[in-house]
This record gives structure tokens, C-alpha cells and sequence, in this order.
């Protein structure tokens, strides 16, 4: 690695150490203090990061980002863009002015407890400020799901959202089967079983169909053609 870039990248590198451990820092607060970190992996071994920045087109005069505001530091939540571009993806300079307070965009999330991410979703599709802080989340069924049955299948907990957003859960079956179902799914009848009924269903047609062969054969033994 060219010697200049590995100094360069130093120098990134611990300043984003400063922002996020130490307190004495005067960004800590937007960094550090709102529970932003720097992975392990990372943290742990600074030639994990110069290795990933080189693989994801560091070059001179870019600085890092985060994707999402509220996660930590990464290889799945970095970038390296300009910084105009990480200007207006951070919105700190920006300031809004609520029943005559002035305070910049982070410091109100914090006060009004929501995540940045989501007040700059809504800012940007044209919300209010302080209809932005304060609406609550729209309620997921996340939880409404738990402990209902749908067939043989009884919700236990929630699993995970995949890519495009679907919720799944995980469930139990009566046959004593876990399996992990997508909401739409389990609602609209698609999915009622761990697969044990289509299983059912097979062995049951497979029986009947032997017994009609053996009814067959029975037949042709006893009046031979
Ligand atoms: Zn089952």
C-alpha cells in the first residue's frame, strides 16, 4: 500500500476512534454518545479497515460515510463518497427552530427519542418538523401475530424482515415441527402446516394407489386374460 495513503487513512481512521470512544472529543456526542460504534472487526485490527477502504475505492479527498445514520461503522454500512455528498447525508448543519428553541437535527431526535433515519424519511417526503418527531411509528402487526393459530401452526415470536420487507415468524406445528412463515402466508391460508399435511396427503394417496394395485393384480391373478 502507496505509504501516503496508508497515512491518510490513518488519520481516518482515528479520528473516527476519537468521535466514537472518546468522551473528551467534542463530536463524541453525535457519535459515541448516541451509541454509534466501530465494528470489531475493525476496532480491533485497523489493517481490516485500510484493506477494506483500498477493495472500496478510497482515494484521495473522500471521506467516510455511513449508509444508515443510526448504525455503527462497517464494511456493510460504509462508503467512501465526497464531502459535499456526506454533507448532505449527515443534515447536521442543518437547524430547526421548535417553540423558539434552535437546535440541529440530531439533537432533536434526541430529545423527542426517535431515530434519525426516520425523521429524515419523513423530512423528505415533505413532513412537518415537529409532526416528523412526534407522529408515532405506525404500528406494525409484529406483535398482533404472536400466539395465533393459523391451522396447524401456532405463531411463537417474531424472526426477521428479509429485503423486501416481508415479516417472518417463527411458528410451531402440532406435529411438533418449527418453521418459519411469512405473515401473507400464514393469513391468507397459503401456509397452515410445517409440511407435514402435504406429507399426509402423499402418503395417504401412495397407500390408496398401492391398494388399488394390489386390488388390480388380485383381479387379473384370479381371471387371468
Ligand atoms: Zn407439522
Amino acid at each position: 500500500m502507496d505509504k501516503d495513503i496508508r497515512r491518510r487513512l490513518l488519520k481516518i481512521y482515528l479520528h473516527m476512534k476519537e468521535r466514537c470512544y472518546d468522551q473528551n472529543d467534542k463530536r463524541y456526542a453525535d457519535w459515541g454518545g448516541r451509541g454509534i460504534h466501530i465494528c470489531d472487526e475493525w476496532l480491533n485490527d485497523r489493517e481490516k479497515f485500510f484493506e477494506w477502504s483500498i477493495k472500496n475505492g478510497y482515494k484521495e479527498g473522500l471521506s467516510i460515510d455511513r449508509i444508515d445514520n443510526d448504525k455503527d461503522y462497517s464494511p456493510e454500512n460504509c462508503r467512501w463518497v465526497t464531502l459535499k455528498e456526506n454533507n448532505q447525508n449527515r443534515r447536521s448543519s442543518i437547524f430547526y427552530t421548535i417553540n423558539g428553541e434552535t437546535k440541529n437535527l440530531q439533537q432533536w431526535c434526541n430529545e423527542y427519542g426517535i431515530s434519525r433515519s426516520m425523521v429524515n424519511r419523513r423530512l423528505s417526503l415533505g413532513w412537518d418538523i415537529l409532526e416528523a418527531l412526534t407522529k408515532p411509528k405506525r404500528t406494525r402487526d409484529k406483535d398482533t401475530l404472536i400466539g395465533k393459530k393459523y391451522g396447524r401452526l401456532t405463531v411463537l415470536e417474531f424472526s426477521h424482515t428479509d429485503k423486501n420487507r416481508k415479516s417472518f415468524y417463527k411458528c410451531l406445528c402440532e406435529c411438533g415441527n418449527y418453521t418459519i412463515v411469512d405473515d401473507q402466508k400464514l393469513k391468507s391460508g397459503h401456509t397452515s402446516s410445517c409440511g407435514c399435511i402435504r406429507k399426509e396427503m402423499y402418503e395417504n394417496n401412495r397407500q390408496k394407489f398401492k391398494q388399488q394395485w394390489a386390488d388390480k393384480k388380485s383381479y387379473r391373478s384370479f381371471f387371468p386374460a
